[in-house]
């Protein structure tokens, strides 16, 4: 067992308090991880707060984890002591349902999250807001050297998350591309589709981003809240990934997409957005849809490409006990742009 130390939230309505507990024993395929950094992802604050109506208490949030190996079980091949790595969202899936087998772990019906999720090794899983982490090898991720560790964390929620809906749907040169919202999915939007090579259009609400977005990589930067910027973009779009987090009007972003044009949406808001048109959707045989964060495979190719390309995210490095102030302002999407805590603040 593996005492660890952590930072918990014991209701949906307390501030999140030091907390420990018992990390279990290695088996045969598991790696020991201690933590280096973990990213403040906006699900961290719906989870902990219960807005999805799921929350298991004490909850230790934290899926944006990179660390380094301390030691690994007797079976495993893929990492040894010493080696950068990361733990997404997911740390489990029953590995044999067609999904799995498609490396589509997300989409198991089976999946074990990195916490707030029943853990079949007994218990509720406990995330990265703590010093060390247990994970079977099959959900562990290399880090290239090359990337600085904090910066790359975010990768492993933000980064997969939009990185996996740009490449479905096959984004690349020649095509005009939305992202809605410039919070810590948003930015990570902007780098991936300029990356691939598209004409990148940021939507925000917050007219004090609009250098930052063309600095991240935005050919345009359009606010939402002006009807005439717009519809000056009527029709026009291939692709729209809306990462915004709270309920708002789809049909504003529908009508902008070409015929055959998908709006995906990744933001999971705690209410339902109002009913979307129909008719701004069968004129032009318009697409609405979703995606869930990216397989395990997929998240190797994520972070291998970020590795080429020296992609990460723009962070914000904090100790955990600000992660209360934290959360506030990632509310008010004052943050610039993702938070990541430091976890050698649990020690001082
Ligand atoms: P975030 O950093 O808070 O960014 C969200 C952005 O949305 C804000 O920065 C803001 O950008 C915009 N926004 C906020 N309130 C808005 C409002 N009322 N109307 C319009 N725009 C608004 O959050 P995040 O960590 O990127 O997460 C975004 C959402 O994705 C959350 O719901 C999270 O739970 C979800 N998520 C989903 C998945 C998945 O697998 N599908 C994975 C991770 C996260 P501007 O200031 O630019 O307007
Ligand atoms: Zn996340
Ligand atoms: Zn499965």
């Amino acid at each position: 067992m593996h005492p660890t130390l952590a930072y918990a939230a014991h209701s949906p309505t307390s501030p999140l308090v030091p907390f420990q507990f018992q990390r279990r024993a290695l088996k045969p395929g598991d790696v020991h991880i201690n933590i280096l950094f973990c990213g403040v992802c906006h699900s961290d604050i719906h989870q902990a707060r219960d807005e999805w109506g799921n929350a298991a208490f004490p909850m230790v949030p934290g899926h944006e984890i990179v660390g380094k190996v301390s030691a690994v079980g007797s079976a495993v091949t893929r990492f040894k002591i010493g080696d950068t790595v990361g733990v997404g969202c997911l740390v489990g899936s029953c590995r044999i349902c067609s999904e799995c087998q498609d490396d589509l772990e997300q989409y198991c019906d089976n999946p074990v999250f990195t916490y707030n999720s029943p853990d079949p090794n007994g218990g509720t899983t406990y995330g990265g807001y703590s010093d060390n982490i247990v994970v079977d090898e099959h959900f562990v991720l290399h880090i290239a050297d090359s990337l600085d560790p904090a910066a790359a964390a975010p990768l492993l929620c933000a980064g997969i998350t939009t990185y996996s809906p740009l490449r479905h749907w096959q984004v690349g040169a020649g095509d005009k591309v939305g992202v809605v919202g410039l919070g810590g999915l948003g930015h990570m939007a902007v780098k991936f589709a300029k990356a691939l090579g598209a004409h990148v259009v940021l939507f925000t609400t917050t007219p004090s981003k609009i250098a930052d977005a063309k600095r991240l990589g935005a050919d345009e930067v359009v606010v939402s809240k002006n009807p005439d910027e717009m519809a000056a973009h009527n029709g026009s779009f291939d692709f729209i990934l809306n990462t915004v987090a709270a309920p708002h009007d789809l049909d504003a972003y529908t009508l902008l997409l070409k015929r055959d044009g998908t709006l995906c949406l990744v933001g999971v808001p705690d209410q339902p957005h109002p009913s979307p048109s129909v008719s701004a959707l069968i004129f032009r045989r318009r697409s609405i849809a979703g995606s869930l964060i990216g397989g395990i495979k997929e998240t190797q190719e994520m972070l291998d490409f970020c590795a080429a390309h020296n992609i990460t995210s723009d962070i914000e490095l904090i100790a955990i006990q600000d992660i209360n102030s934290a959360f506030e302002r990632v509310l008010k999407s004052d943050v610039k742009y993702r938070f990541v805590i430091d976890l050698a603040s649990l020690r001082s």
